[in-house]
């Protein structure tokens, strides 16, 4: 994990996971927290080290890369932390994610790792979309939902912390399915980013780059590649196909791998909501043949 200067007061922490780090007037302030103590303990030691405060934290989303070394922070230091409302709630109930994972139902032990439910935090106060201040800090926060429910990037001394509302295009090309829990959000949220002003931006996951138009569209072209087929293998039969079989089509088709059911429920949970953006738009129609959901398309509705 490397601590770079992007400006005089914005920087980052390069890593698996990026985190921001902005400097104002004797005070700090952190953009996520890595995924567990040992990572913030990294953090908090880099900062000293170069004499650096922490009084802020902004959650920019309850993955428990971004959130979960935020525990840590709230023990050891006099740390505020500010989160989207909803992503709060699951923050202060991290249970919640392996528990949405496992259909509602009781999550297995298998779940309940760091990768899936990070420590619980409380929050001290709510991120809200517009221009709003912590401390010296101006800055204003954008709603980027899509890849989580109320996921926000931050724009502050013109620098954009984008959170996990695009990645880089090497992260997107080993994922192939990228995370997300609704497409057509994913997809607004992409095109916003494309209307905003700012010098330079930062994903989660990924490199800094001063012009991230490239990026975005590569991004949009990967989630409307995968709905386009998921579409037309709907279509491929006239009597449709279930939900499971397609979800086996769409592993096979990506090349998707996924070493252990934590990782194939993430792949499940963004087939789904490609899915709900096909069932929504009316392109196709859900229904119980077989005992299973099956997925027709629909002939009233001729897929653009
Ligand atoms: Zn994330």
């Amino acid at each position: 994990m490397e601590f770079r200067k992007i400006t005089e007061r914005c920087h980052y922490f390069s890593g698996a996971v990026n985190i921001g780090y902005i400097h104002k007037e004797g005070q700090g302030l952190l953009v996520d927290s890595g995924i567990d103590k040992g990572t913030a303990k990294k953090v908090w030691r880099t900062l000293t080290d170069n004499h650096l405060p922490l009084d802020h934290v902004i959650l920019t989303h309850a993955h428990t890369d971004h959130y979960g070394g935020a525990s840590y922070l709230q023990k050891e230091l006099p740390v505020k932390l500010h989160a989207p409302r909803l992503e709060a709630a699951i923050m202060g109930n991290p249970v919640l994610e392996p528990i949405y994972l496992w259909n509602g139902a009781m999550p297995i032990k298998q779940l309940r790792n760091k990768f899936l439910e990070g420590e619980p935090v409380s929050i001290d106060g709510y991120i809200y979309e517009g221009k709003q201040s912590l401390g010296p800090f101006n800055f204003e926060a954008v709603c980027l939902p899509g890849h989580s429910y109320g996921q926000v990037g931050i724009i502050i001394d013109e620098i954009l912390y984008a959170a996990d509302s695009y990645f880089g295009t090497d992260i997107l090309a080993k994922h192939k399915v990228p995370f997300i829990v609704d497409a057509d959000a994913t997809i607004n949220s992409l095109k916003k980013l494309s209307g905003l002003t700012f010098k330079g931006a930062l994903p989660g996951h990924g490199e800094y780059e001063i012009n991230i138009e490239k990026t975005i569209q590569k991004n949009i072209d990967c989630h409307s590649n995968i709905k386009q087929f998921l579409s037309e293998a709907i279509n491929a039969s006239p009597d449709g196909t279930s939900l499971n079989e397609l979800l086996i089509e769409m592993f096979e088709n990506f090349g998707l791998n996924a070493r252990e059911i934590g990782q194939w429920l993430l792949f499940r949970t963004s087939f789904t909501a490609y899915i709900s953006s096909l069932i929504e738009s009316g392109e196709v129609i859900i229904s119980i043949n077989k005992h299973t959901p099956w997925l027709k398309g629909n002939p009233l509705k001729i897929s653009k």
